[in-house]
């Protein structure tokens, strides 16, 4: 796919010439020029310094939430970029500014939103910050509640807003348990309680019909956060490569959503999205204008968004992509999306019988969470050695294989592991996030690689 990319960008060059050639010439500044030869050299300086990078790339690569954009995606962005239109006003950015209505209806309508009110963010934690900056308008006394295994950013960005934030136990699966906020809710008032569709550390799924049942009954608010999980929509189908489809499908009752295209839909950073279901809530981001303004045919992007300037080319990034990479169950997102979850299938089926590694977790989306069995079944022997098999996998000259690690609750996994002994509160695990479509292929030689690995480790 380089190559194809390399081939494109003298079309990208091209389109901007296109563009300049409308207006009359004239020469740049020499306070701008730089020489060909320094401009070389420090290119070249750069490309140094960035070998000093893992390869997000690879499959074996297979830690943290982190891959290359596809090449669509960087072409959009170039050729956008190269104008560097702002879509905070449709005068800083008409095309963009369109492209970002249109694209942000496209992901409203994959989440079954007949209404909508939206825009591209910075990243998940700003969209997030605005699904709560409007929890707080309509309920300014109220408490904000999410699991324990929510998004840390969560906690935080209650405290930007002077939001009260209370944390709701998760049960064995890693799901929000839903008898701890009923109980809660009888104690407290909880305005707005977020449900994590694809929790960042084990991929667990809030069930969300039964919370949006409870919201009905005790009138709180639910916003959905799946800035990793959103894009699963699509292939949410119960089938056998597809994920459960219950709580996805009531999504299109949740009262905002937030999804990241910088994690699952292909995008560089610098690519979030909000979604309200009710577009008045735009009444609350402008106050000298009236709601009628939001439903008019000029909506200025700039004028429903807590952020001022936004790239337009994020904007033309994604609908390059996805003019290749439909929002489909079978093509586009939804076939890479199989692809990686059969790659979590796959390996959590291999640990199952695996004599080295144990499964925490049956992994609901594409993220896969284990440990390396010890002769001392302790917490401590556990994490023990799932530092060092980090380390040694990661650091290995030949064949090298990158985790990541995370730490759990002992009791949830002497939930499944009752035999090992809770001399620590947190365990350390170590936890694979497959989101990219080739590790159905490598799934296999990843397993046996950590597993001869952790052979190789004494006790
Ligand atoms: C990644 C993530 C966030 C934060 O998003 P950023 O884009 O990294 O700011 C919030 N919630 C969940 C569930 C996430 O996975």
């Amino acid at each position: 796919m380089l190559d194809q990319f390399t081939a494109m960008l003298t079309d990208v060059a091209a389109g901007q010439e296109r563009f300049r050639s409308a207006w009359s010439p004239f020469s740049d500044d020499p306070s701008l020029r730089v020489d060909d030869d320094r401009l070389r050299a420090a290119l070249h300086e750069l490309q140094e310094r960035l070998q000093d990078n893992y390869p997000f790339f690879h499959p074996m690569y297979a830690g943290q939430m982190l891959k290359p954009p596809h090449p669509a995606a960087v072409l959009g962005y170039l050729a956008a970029m190269l104008i560097n239109p702002n879509n905070h006003a449709l005068d800083g950015g008409p095309a963009t500014g369109q492209i970002e209505k249109e694209l942000v209806a496209d992901l409203a309508r994959m989440f079954g939103y007949a209404d909508h009110l939206g825009h591209l963010t910075s990243s998940g934690t700003i969209a997030n910050l605005e699904a709560l900056w409007v929890a707080r308008q309509l309920h300014p006394d109220r408490a904000v509640a999410f699991s324990a295994q929510a998004h840390y950013t969560h906690a935080r960005m209650c405290e930007v807003l002077g939001l009260r934030a209370v944390e709701v136990p998760s049960d064995q699966n890693g799901r929000m348990d839903l008898e701890a906020l009923n109980a809660l809710c009888l104690s407290e008032r909880i305005g707005t309680v977020v449900a994590t569709l694809g929790t960042t550390g084990i991929g667990a799924v809030d069930p969300l019909p039964q919370l949006l049942e409870l919201g009905a009954r005790h009138g709180f608010r639910v916003h959905v956060d799946s800035a990793y999980g959103g894009f699963f929509r699509l292939i949410a189908d119960g089938a056998a490569d597809g994920v459960a489809g219950e709580s996805f499908a009531a999504m299109a009752q949740a009262d905002s959503i937030v999804v990241d295209p910088h994690k699952h839909g292909l995008q560089p950073y610098g690519c979030g999205c909000v979604l309200f279901r009710d577009p008045s809530v735009g009444r609350f981001y402008k106050h000298d204008s009236p709601y009628t303004y939001f439903t008019s045919n000029d909506l200025h992007l700039g004028e429903i968004s807590l952020e001022c300037s936004r790239p337009g080319a994020a904007a033309a990034a994604l609908w390059m992509t996805l003019q290749l990479l439909p929002l489909d169950a079978h093509m586009g997102i939804g076939a890479v999306l199989r692809r990686c979850r059969g790659a979590a299938v796959a390996w959590a089926e291999l640990l199952r019988t695996s004599t080295r590694l144990s499964l925490l977790l049956e992994p609901e989306l594409d993220i896969v969470v284990f440990f390396p069995d010890t002769a001392e079944r302790s917490a401590s022997a556990i994490s023990r050695r799932s530092d060092a098999l980090f380390e040694r996998a990661m650091n290995d000259e030949e064949n090298p294989v990158y985790l990541s690690k995370f730490r759990v609750k002992t009791a949830l996994l002497r939930t499944r592991y009752p035999d090992v002994r809770d001399d620590a509160e947190w365990t350390t695990v170590l936890r694979s996030v497959l989101m990219k479509p080739e590790h159905a292929d490598w799934v296999e030689k990843i397993h046996r690689r950590v597993e001869e690995i952790a052979g190789e480790l004494g006790d």
